[in-house]
């Protein structure tokens, strides 16, 4: 198809960031009634939304699905989180991958 590349509409990009969000939501609601396995659904759909529409991932949403292996983190229960002097350590307790990220304000 010719223009499959290009920006999707801004009402349907709109739509998407709404999708999100509330997925993110969806993640840490099935998080509190110990459903990892759902958040993980909610994650990949989310992810796979954020491609199509080629929205960004809220940075919050991104930092706690595995880039490894795709599943929600949460502090705590599957994610170890460490701070240095200027990074902070995300540690998959699924896969071990880890992330780290530069520690902003302060
Ligand atoms: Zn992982």
């Amino acid at each position: 198809m010719r223009f499959t590349r290009r920006k999707k509409p801004s009402n349907q990009i709109r739509i998407a960031e709404e999708r999100i969000n509330r997925l993110f939501d969806l993640c840490n609601e099935a998080v509190k009634r110990n459903r990892q396995d759902l958040a993980d659904r909610y994650a990949e759909i989310a992810k796979k939304i954020s491609m199509k529409y080629k929205v960004k991932l809220p940075k919050e949403f991104n930092r706690r699905i595995c880039k490894k292996c795709g599943c929600f983190l949460t502090p705590g229960i599957n994610l170890r989180v460490r701070l240095n002097k200027n990074l902070i350590t995300y540690t998959c307790l699924n896969c071990g991958s880890i992330r780290r990220f530069r520690r902003e304000n302060k």
